[in-house]
């Protein structure tokens, strides 16, 4: 696409110079390509057993909804594929249009203006979607925090693990050792989150049981061993590749966040 990295895609400016990239990663990232890993099916768990109060994500592919949570439970603080405006006028644009325009690559325009239209995935420039604001007062409801693959580099994502309240224990699942986890009730366990989620359920006495949720949106498939791959990319080059720069690109959204705006709780 002639991009000098693959995270102009998302940038507002770029984006409106030239729309065709942002659309090219859309079809890619379209929901239904990718399968919940074990740990999105350890939320969906987690919500099945009425122990899920919210679940914050920094994720855009959806794979939470995938794997069952309830939107109602969901914030999902980049935006997501699932709903879909115009960046002029603000009207909603057709779920189905959008699909046929992305699955094409035709741009869409807006009905009422003629403006751009676009899924409503934060743009790195744009605002945080006002649903994470006025989520933040959830957190404070928490009596469990569990804070699992997320590098919780920026703001104002990253300050949701401060605004627990001081008696609340939160736990740690993830690759690197990540935030300021030194509170008395903090647990940290560093590995990969599919591992450790599954190690906490045995403990639990939920093995089967996650085995099953993560079975019913079709997570387990037999892949020579390989756990929690995606379905269309994650278990080859190109798509390990791929979520090397969705990985990016959550990062540079995050980063361009926590730039200029500061968390107004
Ligand atoms: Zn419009």
């Amino acid at each position: 696409m002639n991009l000098p990295y693959m995270e102009a895609a998302f940038e507002r400016d770029l984006f409106l110079q030239n729309p065709l990239p942002f659309f090219v990663a859309a079809k890619k990232l379209w929901p239904g390509q990718r399968r919940p890993t074990l740990t999105h099916a350890f939320i969906k768990l987690l919500d099945s057993k009425n122990l899920l109060h919210t679940s914050f994500t920094q994720n855009i592919d959806m794979l939470e909804r995938a794997a069952g949570v309830p939107p109602s439970k969901l914030v999902e603080a980049h935006g997501s594929y699932a709903a879909h405006s115009c960046i002029e006028c603000a009207a909603p644009y057709d779920g189905a249009k959008m699909e046929e325009a992305v699955m094409s690559l035709a741009i869409p325009r807006c009905e009422a203006c003629g403006g751009l239209a676009k899924s409503d995935v934060v743009l790195y420039g744009d605002p945080m979607p006002p649903a994470f604001f006025s989520s933040l007062p959830r957190i404070l409801h928490s009596d469990l925090l569990i804070v699992m693959g997320t590098s919780l580099a920026a703001r104002p994502f990253a300050d949701l693990a401060e605004l627990v309240r001081g008696d609340c224990p939160r736990v740690l699942l993830n690759k690197d050792a990540v935030g300021e986890f030194e509170r008395p009730d903090d647990v940290v366990r560093l590995g990969e989150c599919d591992q450790l989620v599954r190690v906490l359920c045995r403990e639990l006495g939920w093995e089967g049981e996650l085995e099953e949720a993560w079975e019913a949106v079709g997570g387990r498939v037999d892949r020579g061993g390989v756990i929690g791959v995606g379905a269309g990319g994650s278990d080859d080059e190109g798509g390990k590749l791929f979520d090397g720069e969705l990985e990016n690109i959550t990062r540079g959204i995050d980063s361009m966040h926590g730039l200029g705006q500061a968390c107004p709780a």
